[in-house]
């Protein structure tokens, strides 16, 4: 092997393609030298000597000029390989691009990234089953199990992302580099929204990162431009008090972050920034607040917000919110210095305390149920549960969960000993999509009127002990036959046979 050193270089260097990412080009070096089955040291030894290779590290971190990414938004080469299959139709290469944690759907082709490939050695499980090797696969294997994103999803990754492949594309790594931290930028600053939301509102369940992401900037209606004007006009859009927090304290963790590890994030004003958005914040302050000056002594029959909130027993985030939504009055605002103080009156305290018990949160709901999450989608889907909007949150009287329990109480039936023809009420006879999920839901519905026989399993809690027998499944069969037609219905009976006894 001392053969290919003898100039310090490999004999055969191809040609790097384009947005190569260098991991998967240096086993390419290898095999062209004639190693058949390439191993990590043969990699690390070809990289020093080639000038396209020679400043990346052993992490495998995608590199494009001097730019340097922020370490959540780039996987490491021991995570698994992810690849457009149309692309890689056209060049059989791993694109540097696909190493970004946020890429998730190929914007020139509009393909979601899949990742059955491997490249032995470098991959964890390379053996594992349905794995197949970048050097052996085949055209129908790359297209095997492929998916388009939901509309609003591929709109949403459009808006962000084509811009940046495009630039890649047409190898204008600079611009390609300026769009790349506007849109990490952009993409750290929703998943701050979105955690936010997610909490209260329930709205990303069972759903994907981009599609949920893809659901909040539509229902807000953000629009998002990859640059420094974007950014900002992203900030002016923000108009809710609890999202405005979530969004400041991630801002503020950048500064910290940056401090230590500067990324290309150092290059954006990071702190006007949020200053823009603290200015915002201060403006809009309602004039019908009482200002008190110039001290901030708390008013008689008043109680500070941080107070307000631990005899509520939730957030203050929460109460800021229903502050701003005017659903709490009679606040009065106290200013010292550059620091503003809220004070709530004491009763509307004791009624919003009242308010809060009496009602769940989505979280709440799944741990007090005793279900999952594909369970409590069911029962909102089935309007079992009604959710209360206060708008972005959502909640639910806890009245409604007791009943639901009650109900089932009654009508339930000792659990048998012999078991295994029994389904969870809340089980997987239930799809999340397709045509067959308005018929088991009605089902579910009328599960709870006492139409089929419910079995309780006394060892278990909430909504988890209750189960029905092949009489639900089969009434969901036949309700579904009625509502399919033509050539669909062999294809649906098919994937629902499997679930109902023989
Ligand atoms: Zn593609």
């Amino acid at each position: 092997m001392n053969t290919y050193f003898n100039s310090g270089l490999p004999l055969c260097r191809p040609k790097m393609l384009q947005d190569e990412w260098v991991e998967t080009y240096l086993f390419r070096v290898a095999r062209a030298n004639g190693i058949h089955r390439p191993r990590l040291s043969d990699t690390e030894r070809f990289r020093p000597t080639l000038p396209a290779t020679a400043v990346s590290k052993p992490n495998g971190y995608p590199i494009w000029s001097e730019t340097t990414l922020p370490r959540w938004s780039v996987v490491t080469r021991a995570n698994k390989i992810r690849y457009c299959p149309e692309c890689m139709t056209q060049s059989r290469h791993i694109r540097s691009r696909w190493r970004l944690t946020v890429f998730d759907v190929c914007t020139i082709h509009h393909i979601r990234l899949k990742d059955d490939l491997a490249e032995p050695v470098m991959t964890k499980g390379y053996r594992q089953e349905n794995r197949y090797f970048i050097t052996e696969v085949t055209d129908e294997q790359l297209w095997a199990g492929a998916v388009c994103p939901m509309p609003s999803e591929r709109r949403h990754v459009e808006r962000l992302w084509s811009g940046f492949e495009r630039s890649i594309v047409e190898n204008d790594i600079p611009g390609a580099c300026e769009q790349l931290t506007c849109i990490l930028f952009l993409e750290a600053l929703l998943d701050a929204f979105a955690t936010e939301v997610r909490e209260y509102e329930g709205a990303s369940i069972g759903a994907t990162r981009p599609t949920e992401l893809a659901q909040l900037v539509d229902r807000y209606q953000f629009s998002l431009e990859t640059n420094l004007d974007g950014i900002r006009n992203f900030l002016d859009q923000i108009t809710v008090g609890s999202h405005r927090d979530k969004v400041l304290a991630r801002l503020r963790r950048m500064l910290i972050d940056e401090a230590h590890r500067p990324t290309c994030f150092s290059k954006l004003p990071i702190a006007d920034l949020r200053r823009r958005l603290l200015i915002g914040f201060e403006k809009s302050i309602r004039p019908a607040d009482e200002i008190l000056r110039p001290d901030h002594d708390q008013p008689v029959g008043y109680v500070s917000l941080e107070s307000a909130a631990s005899l509520i027993g939730c957030p203050s985030r929460l109460v800021k919110h229903l502050i701003d939504n005017d659903i709490c009055q009679g606040v009065r605002i106290a200013r010292h210095g550059l620091k503003r103080y809220t004070f709530l009156p004491s009763h509307a305290v004791e009624t919003c305390r009242r308010w809060h018990a009496s009602n769940a949160t989505p979280e709440q709901v799944i741990n007090e149920l005793h279900i999952d999450r594909r369970g409590f989608v069911a029962l909102l889907r089935a309007g079992l549960l009604r959710p209360i909007a206060v708008d972005p949150y959502k909640f639910f009287q806890r009245s409604d969960l007791t009943d639901l329990c009650r109900r089932l109480e009654v009508i339930s039936q000792p659990f048998p000993t012999e078991a295994g023809h029994l389904y969870p009420l809340l089980g997987a006879w239930i799809p999340k999509s397709g045509r067959y999920k308005k018929a088991s839901l009605e089902v579910l519905k009328e599960a709870f009127t006492g139409k089929f026989a419910i079995f309780r399993q006394r060892e278990s809690a909430g909504l988890s002990a209750y189960f029905v027998d092949c009489a639900a499944l089969e009434r969901a069969h036949r309700l579904r036959k009625g509502e399919i037609t033509g050539c669909t219905r062999q294809k649906y009976a098919s994937q629902q046979l499997s679930l109902l006894p023989e």
